[in-house]
């Protein structure tokens, strides 16, 4: 067998985490090759254009924001932005409801309109004060009562994690604002955009700024990493599949994406009206919810925020189910059963000093992008640091 090549680090998986790392390291001098199982760069943020080439995010929609300067001012090397406006409906009852719940969603509810201390009053009765909520049922209860709970939130719980609200943590649904005015902005963070050139666009750049950075696509860490000898190895991909599932398999969801893409003339034929004097859209937003009837948890269609000049479209329907050996893992599951069993892969990774644990899958997190990226650009500084594995010369081989 021939002798494993000498690097300074081996990368697991392309996408946000381990391409961070990858950028950082390589541009500081250091060699190194991320191993990636899929055949494109990316990882879930990976985005491409259907046979129309109309853009649209293979693995789920990706709203970029963040609050992060530092994470804002390292992406934008790599692209330009599209600022974006991301707007969510509910549809359920057989109408469109403005969503994440407002003053409007009020007015819809009892059929006419209203002021905002009208609402802001029926609120208060509605609501369960809860300082401490237990579960994502609480959460819900607590911010938006059981009228709004049962028309958006249950049923869109229930299918999504396949569990009772319940059974979730409170983080789950609390992400979602309630507002007792007309905003209905589904993010809250500053600066809220998307590349202008799209996420792969971003990735290549990435790529390009990374000096001697060696990619190998259609390969799997776990069995290609003998080929190499790293100083260090930054591991992104399940924790769990890192240890031979040595305490079990971490339970994820994952999601069956049904793509649909629109000529001109289909969007015509069926009827599909231009929205506020722009042609080729096949729904009134960006995000619609099905929280109850439909099998799908949501459709998107991603063109309302890409603004792509084209008459054609596409839509993306998301339908639940469990991870396995043909559906990747998604969301790490977060409740208190499953941080229990992670814990114990969270020690053996500990016990493992010439590897980072990083990212979404290897830290059993569900984390967003400037997350990711956040969490990478400190681990690569770390890395670098004085103290770090590359912060002194290298010894003798
Ligand atoms: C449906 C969906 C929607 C989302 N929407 C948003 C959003 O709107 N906004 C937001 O900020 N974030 C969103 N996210 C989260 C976002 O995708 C993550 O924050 C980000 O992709 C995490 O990057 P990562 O590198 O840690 O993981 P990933 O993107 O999962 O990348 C890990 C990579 O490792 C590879 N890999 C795994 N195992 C191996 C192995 N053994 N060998 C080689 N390669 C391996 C995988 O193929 C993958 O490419 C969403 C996620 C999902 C699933």
């Amino acid at each position: 067998m021939p002798a494993a090549t000498a690097i300074d680090v081996l990368i697991a998986g392309a996408g946000f985490s381990g391409l961070v790392m990858a950028q950082r390291l390589s541009e500081a001098g250091l060699k190194c090759v991320v191993l990636e199982r899929r055949d494109h760069l990316g990882g879930n943020a990976y985005d491409a254009p259907d046979g129309n080439g109309v853009l649209y995010h293979c693995y789920g929609p990706h709203y970029f924001r963040t609050n992060s300067r530092a994470v804002r001012d390292y992406l934008s090397r790599f692209t330009d932005w599209t600022p974006a406006e991301y707007r969510v409906k509910s549809h359920t009852h057989g109408q469109y409801w403005s969503f994440p719940v407002n003053l409007a969603t009020y007015e819809q509810l009892i059929g006419k309109p209203a002021t905002e201390a009208e609402f802001a009053t029926w609120l208060e009765q509605e609501r369960a004060p809860n300082p401490h909520p237990a579960n994502s049922e609480e959460v819900i209860l607590a911010n938006a009562g059981p009228t709004f709970y049962e028309l958006f939130f249950k049923g869109y719980t229930l299918k999504q994690w396949d569990r009772h609200p319940r059974d979730l943590d409170p983080s789950v649904c609390a992400r979602i604002p309630v507002r007792t005015t007309r905003d209905d902005h589904y993010l809250r963070e500053e600066f809220q955009a998307i590349p202008s050139e799209g996420f792969t666009r971003l990735f290549e750049r990435m790529v390009a700024a990374s000096p001697g950075l060696e990619i190998n696509l259609n390969t799997d860490f776990l069995t290609a990493r003998r080929h190499y000898n790293p100083r260090h190895t930054i591991y992104t991909g399940p924790i769990d599949a890192y240890f031979d599932f040595s305490h079990g398999h971490l339970p994820y969801r994952s999601l069956d994406f049904q793509v649909e893409s629109f000529s001109a003339d289909q969007l015509a034929a069926a009827g599909r009206q231009p929205i506020s004097g722009s042609p080729g859209h096949w729904q009134p937003a960006l995000q619609v919810n099905y929280p109850n009837d439909e099998a799908y948890t949501r459709i998107v269609e991603i063109k309302h925020i890409t603004r792509q000049d084209t008459p054609h479209t596409n839509i993306v329907r998301e339908y639940p189910l469990p991870a396995d050996d043909t559906h990747e893992p998604y969301y790490p599951i977060p409740a208190p059963d499953t941080r229990l069993q992670y814990e114990k892969y969270r020690l053996a990774a500990a016990s493992e000093p010439h590897t980072s644990f990083i990212g979404r899958l290897a830290t059993y997190h569900y984390y967003n992008m400037d997350q990711v990226v956040a969490i990478a650009l400190k681990e690569a500084e770390r890395l670098l640091s004085p103290t770090g594995p590359f912060g002194a010369p290298a010894g003798p081989p």
